[in-house]
């Protein structure tokens, strides 16, 4: 697993999904502990050994101390039993998306491709906080009907039961963010209430 998480985090950054050292992805084992991208670290340059390996109350077991915030993903797995994996990026086009006045959950981009549906689905949205603030862990627990939330001003958090499902869900949402903002001035065809509920069953 150590090893998906640096394959999967070094593809992220290699494809510009991540930059500096923002964005951290956490997985939760079968015996309840976690593993979680360090503090501090770069997608592009973690090793499997530098992942932080801990226990439910915090203890570190092996590796680096997890990244600072570890509690939002700690709060992901709090309100979502099924869930395994969270992955959360400042990607440049949903944070964009994410710094836009009068979001509200739901949608807040209008569905216009069927996979934006299927893999993504419905998006909470987080009020703005600074970086840290320990209440956007109390946020996330609020809108436990999203495993997908959109952070204001901040990024993105993908919650999924598996790693794979929460790296290819952030991609796919990042990805039509960006189509929503190449396409602001085109007369997009969005799907219908119909067509929306066909993909859905
Ligand atoms: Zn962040």
């Amino acid at each position: 697993m150590r090893k998906q998480i640096v394959t999967y985090a070094r593809s992220l950054f290699e494809r510009g999904f991540v930059v500096g050292s923002a964005g951290n992805i956490s997985v939760k084992m079968e015996d309840g502990s976690f593993l979680a991208t360090p503090t501090g670290s770069s997608f592009g340059t973690i090793t499997e050994a530098e992942v932080s390996h801990f226990d439910q109350s915090g203890k570190l077991l092996s590796g680096k101390p997890p990244t600072k915030e570890v509690f939002l993903h700690l709060a992901c797995y709090d309100v979502h039993p099924e869930v395994q994996a969270v992955v959360h990026l400042h990607s440049t086009y949903s944070t964009l998306l994410a710094s836009l006045e009068g979001l509200s959950d739901g949608t807040p981009i209008r569905p216009f491709t069927p996979y934006f549906v299927m893999k993504v689905g419905g998006v909470g949205v987080l009020p703005y906080r600074k970086p840290g603030d320990k209440r956007l862990g109390d946020d996330i627990r609020q809108k436990s009907a999203f495993s997908t939330l959109l952070m204001a001003n901040h990024g993105l958090i993908v919650c999924r039961p598996s790693l794979k499902e929460a790296v290819e869900a952030s991609e796919e949402f990042e990805e039509t963010a960006k189509l929503w903002y190449l396409g602001q001035h085109l007369a997009i065809r969005y799907l219908s209430d119909e067509e929306m509920e066909a993909l859905r069953s």
